[in-house]
């Protein structure tokens, strides 16, 4: 194929769902996949922050179980992808480094077919978006999706580029990583709130004083 003629085909759309994922539970996957359905995204990225920017005081499980957890909830999963670019780097982790690296990779990947960029957050995480680093160079790189969450108010944050936005009614889905959490610490079962092969890893690894 000529590179006008692969210039002239559309851009691929592509997700991305970034995250602690501190586990990943179903709330993260049907998120993903209704966002992939409703925008006919091609392909969905899941990218687990290396340090979290907003939770510093408190301690992740380790990178390696939480990349783990993702890999087996992404095995029934398969239309989902697992992106390591923020472990990769390392440090703090900001958006605007994910979808430059993303960026940079797949250019290299698909070179010269243009990429449009959805960056999708649940409501909570978009009303701090004027807080996160570089809000309107990140709406200039990425459409934000963001999606309805129980106990939050989908609203448009306090930015400039409001067309960038796109405020997503999903049918609300009320599990958290931190009431999981919350639940293991307790001995309270989490049967269905994460997928039964990331349950078992989280009780075999004793993570979040799962006994
Ligand atoms: P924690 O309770 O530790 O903050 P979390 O459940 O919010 O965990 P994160 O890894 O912080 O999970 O979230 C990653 C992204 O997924 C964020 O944009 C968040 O808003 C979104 N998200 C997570 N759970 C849901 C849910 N149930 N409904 C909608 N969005 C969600
Ligand atoms: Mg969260």
């Amino acid at each position: 194929m000529s590179a006008t003629a692969s210039s002239n085909r559309a851009p691929i759309r592509i997700g991305v769902v970034g995250g602690t994922f501190d586990p990943v539970h179903v709330g993260h996957l049907q998120v993903a996949e209704t966002v992939m359905d409703m925008l006919h995204l091609d392909r969905v990225l899941l990218s687990p922050t290396a340090q979290p920017w907003h939770k510093t005081a408190r301690n992740l499980a380790p990178a390696d179980d939480r990349v783990a957890m993702l890999k087996l909830a992404l095995h029934d999963h398969p239309r989902l992808e697992l992106t390591t670019v923020d472990i990769e780097r390392g440090g703090n982790t900001y958006t605007i480094d994910t979808l430059r690296d993303l960026a940079a990779e797949f250019s290299s990947q698909i070179p010269g077919r243009s990429i449009d960029w959805y960056f999708i957050t649940g409501a909570d995480a978009i009303a701090a978006l004027a807080t996160w680093k570089s809000p309107e160079e990140l709406l200039a790189m990425s459409t934000f999706i963001a999606v309805s969450r129980p106990g939050y108010k989908l609203s448009m944050p306090d930015v400039e580029n409001e067309a960038a936005i796109r405020l997503l009614d999903i049918s609300p889905n009320e599990v958290s990583s931190s009431a999981i959490r919350g639940k293991l610490h307790e001995g309270a079962s989490i049967a269905g709130l994460v997928p039964d092969p990331v349950a078992e890893y989280i009780y075999a690894h004793h993570l979040y004083g799962a006994a």
